[in-house]
């Protein structure tokens, strides 16, 4: 397990599992109790204890469970293998040289890249950065 290739490209956020899913869950426009009226019954609890419980997962304070994502990920779009490569890391099981990827600002990976119209998004040169959020049609600050 010596053989790591070091990225070409700089990265900047250190995402974590929780941090991951928040940045997932805002670029697809949902509030937690959005989220958390759409997820299932798992765990047994009233909305807004889910919400809480929610915010907890996005703070790294509670693992995610297998469950919660595969709720989750029907929720809003999820790179699994992402956000298990995050957990892994996490954990100390992963060298953080291997962090995947990830677009700063909207979480997109080459497995989930944002589309606008047919267009999926690329990477910006060496940077952890997408072409779409290089170039927001809006041009609204971040
Ligand atoms: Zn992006
Ligand atoms: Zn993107």
């Amino acid at each position: 397990m010596t053989n790591i290739d070091r990225p070409s490209w700089t990265r900047t956020v250190d995402f974590t599992p929780g941090l991951y899913l928040k940045v997932r869950r805002r670029t697809t426009r949902l509030e937690l109790a959005d989220v958390a009226a759409q997820i299932g019954t798992i765990p047994h609890v009233p909305e807004h204890d889910r919400v809480a419980w929610l915010e907890r997962i996005e703070a790294d304070l509670v693992p995610v469970s297998p469950i919660t994502i595969d709720q989750l990920a029907r929720v809003f779009r999820l790179d699994l293998q992402v956000l298990a490569a995050l957990a892994a890391i996490a954990r100390g099981e992963r060298d953080a040289a291997l962090t995947p990827r990830i677009c700063r600002i909207c979480a997109c990976s080459w497995r989930l890249p944002c589309v606008r119209g047919h267009e999926a998004c690329a990477w910006v040169n060496g940077q952890d950065l997408c072409t779409a959020c290089d170039h927001p049609l809006s041009g609204a600050a971040a």
